[in-house]
C-alpha cells in the first residue's frame, strides 16, 4: 500500500503579555486541555501538538520557520485566545509556507453569569482577539480556513478533522510524480495540458518513459510471482467464464498479473504515484492495462487513460486525502458515458473501457475477459462490479491555457434500475446535483472533461478549500446553482484569474 507520512498539526495560541502571568498561565492551561481533548476524541485523523503560547513577533516568526521545516507537520492551527496584536503576526505570517486554520473557538462554551468580571472578560475574549487576527490575513491576501464553533463539539471537530485532510492534501501534492507510459490521445484537448505550468503551481512532476521500457519491466517478471498473484486473483475474485475456455481464460488473466506487478516494481523504483496509459500505444504489451491499473488505484496510485495525467495527479491526491479514513467509500478515476433521460431516473452511467478502482465496489467483484472495441491487443481480463450508492464529488481539472479551472459537482450515486448483464465494465450510476440538465449544462459551460477524479469520502468544501491553497480557481456545482449565476461567476472568474 502508498502511505504518507504520519503528519502532525501544531497547535499554536495566540496572546499578548499585557495581562500579566497568571492570565497568560490560565491560556496555556486552557490550550492544553483543548489539544488533549481533540486528540482523545477519536475524531482527528492526525496528533495535535501543543506549542508554547505565541506573544512576541518573535516568538511567532520562530515558531512559523520551525513549523516550514518540520517535515511532519502538515499545517498549524491557530487559536486567539485573548487580544493578539496582529502587526506581531505579519512578519511570520510572511514566511510561513504551509496550510493554516485559525479555529475561531473560545475555552469555556457558556458566559458564567453569575460571576463573570473585567479580568474574566480579557481572559476571555476571542470574539475580539479572532477578528484582529483575520484581519491582517485579509490585508495581506493570505489563504486560510476559519472555523467557527465551540471546541468541544463534534461537528467542530469533525470539520477540524476534513480541513486536517485537506491540509494533506496540500504538502502531498508537491510530492506526486506521475508516470507516462504513452503520450495524451492525438486530438483530445481537454486531457492534455501545460506540464511546467502544473510542476510550477501544484508541484507535480510528470514524466514520460518510452512504452517498451516499460513492457522490458513487465517480461522481466517471473513466472512464479505471476503463477503466485493469479492464483491471488482467482482466490480473491468471482471468475465469470460466461462460456470462455477456463485455461484460455486464465491466460488472460495471468497477462494482467504479470502487467501488475512489473508496473508496481517500476513506479516503485522509480518514486511514482501515479500512472497513465493509452490504449493505442502499448508498444509489446499484450494487452491494455485492466485488472493491473484497477489493483494498482486500489493500492493507492493515481491513474488517468488515455495519457490524462491530470486526472491522474488528482486520482492520487484525492486518494491521499482520504487515506486511513474510517469507513471509506473509495476513490477512482472515472468517465462520463451514457446518460439516461426517462423523467424522475434521470443520471450518468459512469465506467471506462476497463480502469475503474474496487474502492468503490458495492460487494465482490469478478474478473471477466472480453474484446475491447478499440485497439489492437488481446482480450483483456478486468474487474467488472457495480458502485456503492450515496453522495460523492466528481472533479475536474483543466487547463484554460491562462490557468487552471477545478470543476466541482456534488453528485448522488445510485444503483441502476436494471442489471446490464452485457455491460463487460465496472459501473457507477449517478445524477448530478442539481439535476442532470442543469448539472450537465453548467458543467460543458464550466469546459469539464469526460474524465473524472471522484470520491465519496470527500466533500465540495475540502476541494474548494485544496484549490484555494493551490492558488487556482474553482467552481463548485451543486444545489445552488443557476445557469444564470453560473455564468456570471465564470465571467467574473476570468476577470479575477486572467493574467
Ligand atoms: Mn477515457
Amino acid at each position: 500500500m502508498l502511505k504518507r507520512k504520519e503528519y502532525k498539526f501544531w497547535f499554536c495560541t495566540g496572546s499578548q503579555d499585557l495581562y500579566g502571568d497568571e492570565c497568560l498561565a490560565h491560556v496555556a492551561e486552557h490550550s492544553r486541555i483543548i489539544v488533549e481533548k481533540l486528540n482523545e476524541s477519536g475524531n482527528l485523523p492526525c496528533e495535535v501538538v501543543l506549542k508554547p503560547t505565541l506573544i512576541t513577533n518573535e516568538v511567532i516568526r520562530k515558531t512559523f520557520n520551525e513549523a516550514n521545516t518540520d517535515e511532519n507537520c502538515a499545517g498549524v492551527i491557530t487559536w486567539m485566545h485573548t487580544f493578539s496584536p496582529a502587526k506581531s503576526w505579519i512578519l511570520g505570517l510572511q514566511e510561513y509556507r504551509k496550510p493554516l486554520l485559525h479555529l475561531h473557538t473560545q475555552f469555556n462554551r457558556e458566559i458564567p453569569y453569575g460571576s463573570i468580571d473585567m479580568d474574566f472578560m480579557n481572559e476571555n475574549q476571542s470574539a475580539h482577539g479572532g477578528r484582529e487576527y483575520g484581519h491582517i490575513f485579509t490585508r495581506m491576501g493570505i489563504e486560510r480556513k476559519v472555523i467557527a464553533g465551540y471546541w468541544g463539539d463534534e461537528a467542530v471537530q469533525k470539520r477540524i478533522a476534513s480541513w486536517m485532510r485537506t491540509a494533506i492534501g496540500v504538502i502531498e501534492s508537491s510530492h506526486v510524480r506521475v508516470m507516462r507510459v504513452a503520450d495524451n490521445m492525438r486530438n483530445v484537448a481537454v486531457t492534455d495540458g501545460d506540464k511546467v505550468e502544473a510542476q510550477i503551481r501544484f508541484g507535480w512532476e510528470v514524466d514520460a518513459y518510452p512504452v517498451n521500457e516499460i513492457a522490458e519491466a513487465v517480461r522481466a517478471v517471473p513466472e512464479s510471482d505471476v503463477k503466485a498473484l493469479t492464483d491471488e486473483y482467482y482466490d480473491t475474485y468471482d471468475i465469470i467464464l460466461e462460456g470462455r475456455d477456463p485455461e484460455e481464460f486464465r491466460r488472460h488473466v495471468a497477462v494482467q498479473a504479470q502487467i501488475e506487478i512489473g508496473f508496481e516494481r517500476f513506479l516503485e523504483e522509480n518514486n511514482y504515484q501515479a500512472i497513465v496509459t493509452h490504449f493505442g500505444d502499448l508498444g509489446s504489451l499484450k494487452q491494455l492495462p485492466g485488472l493491473a491499473i484497477q489493483r494498482l488505484m486500489q493500492k493507492g496510485y493515481g491513474f488517468g487513460a488515455e495519457g490524462d495525467w491530470k486526472t491522474a495527479a488528482m486520482v492520487r491526491i484525492m486518494k491521499i486525502m482520504t487515506e486511513g479514513m474510517k469507513d471509506a467509500k473509495g476513490t477512482s478515476f472515472m468517465e462520463d458515458y451514457t446518460y439516461n433521460l426517462v423523467p424522475g431516473k434521470e443520471g450518468i452511467l459512469q465506467a471506462h473501457m476497463l480502469e475503474v478502482c474496487p474502492t468503490i465496489s458495492d460487494g465482490p467483484a469478478g474478473i471477466k475477459v472480453q474484446p475491447l472495441s478499440m485497439g489492437d491487443r488481446e482480450d483483456p481480463a478486468r474487474l467488472v462490479f457495480t458502485a456503492k450508492t450515496g453522495p460523492a464529488v466528481a472533479t475536474s481539472l483543466i487547463d484554460l491555457g491562462d490557468r487552471f479551472r477545478l470543476i466541482i459537482n456534488d453528485v448522488n450515486c445510485k444503483k441502476t434500475e436494471k442489471p446490464m448483464p452485457k455491460l463487460p465494465v465496472a459501473t457507477a450510476f449517478w445524477t448530478p446535483e442539481p439535476d442532470l440538465l442543469t448539472g450537465a449544462e453548467a458543467w460543458i459551460l464550466c469546459g469539464g472533461a469526460h474524465h473524472t477524479a471522484f470520491s465519496y469520502d470527500l466533500t465540495s468544501e475540502q476541494m474548494c478549500d485544496w484549490a484555494a491553497a493551490m492558488g487556482i480557481e474553482a467552481v463548485c456545482i451543486d444545489k445552488d446553482t443557476t445557469i444564470r449565476n453560473l455564468k456570471n461567476e465564470l465571467r467574473w472568474n476570468d476577470a479575477v484569474y486572467r493574467k
